[in-house]
């Protein structure tokens, strides 16, 4: 009988408890905070990091507390949820997704199946470059600019506004770029291009490869 009791008393609290699900806990970034200067200054990491993703990861759990929603995991509700509680799952989402793609010391070429697909898409990695940097700097407002690959492990360019993510559109995401001004404006002020190009030195495409071949499977 104590026992049923007790087990009633918690049953509320234990959906909290089930992992991959809210409330979600900030990771911490993969590299120290200046280890990515001189590209990506210590101060800015601070900010994007600390202030914007965090930030993101304590609306979404306020957001989504007491909701149905309550038991997704966060792609679950990058997937399908709408409005407010969208924007917040989806930049706690492609933050991570950015963070863990940069490396101070990053596998510098694509290697294998990648390289092979970047060639047959874009002709080389110079030319996927441009072409990403183009549709970065040409983006309007606040978003992301993404590689991807569909189901047939095609490769393509998505620019996305504000916190879009692809995975709406059933594509899978290799490579983000974070158009918003609160991701360069501290080194490069209003100069988005620079702040673009000076990304390509910290992308480890050992991670992006393997995400590559995670989608082919
Ligand atoms: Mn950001």
């Amino acid at each position: 009988m104590n026992y049923l009791i007790a087990t009633l008393l918690i049953l509320p609290f234990m959906n909290h408890t089930t992992p991959g699900t809210a409330p979600f806990a900030p990771k911490e970034l993969p590299y120290a905070y200046d280890a990515l200067a001189p590209h990506i200054s210590e101060e800015t990491l601070r900010y994007h990091h600390d202030k914007h993703y965090t930030g993101y990861v304590a609306k979404l759990n306020e957001l989504v507390a007491g909701t149905p929603q309550a038991g997704q995991t966060l792609e679950e509700l990058v997937r399908t949820a709408e409005g407010p509680l969208y924007n917040n799952a989806a930049q706690m989402w492609n933050h991570e997704f950015y963070f863990d793609q940069l490396s101070p010391t990053p596998a510098p070429q694509p290697a294998g199946r990648l390289m092979q697909a970047i060639e047959r898409t874009f002709g080389s990695v110079e030319e996927l470059k441009k072409q990403m940097d183009k549709a970065s700097v040409g983006l309007f407002g606040s978003g992301w600019t993404w590689l991807v690959a569909d189901k047939r492990g095609e490769l393509s360019l998505v620019a996305t506004p504000n916190a879009g993510n692809p995975l709406r559109e059933g594509l899978v995401p290799l490579l983000c770029v974070d158009v918003w001004e609160h991701a360069y404006y501290i080194d490069y002020r209003n100069r988005r291009a620079e702040a673009v190009a000076a990304l390509w030195p910290l992308i480890d495409w050992k991670v992006v490869g393997a995400r590559y071949d995670a989608a082919c499977k």
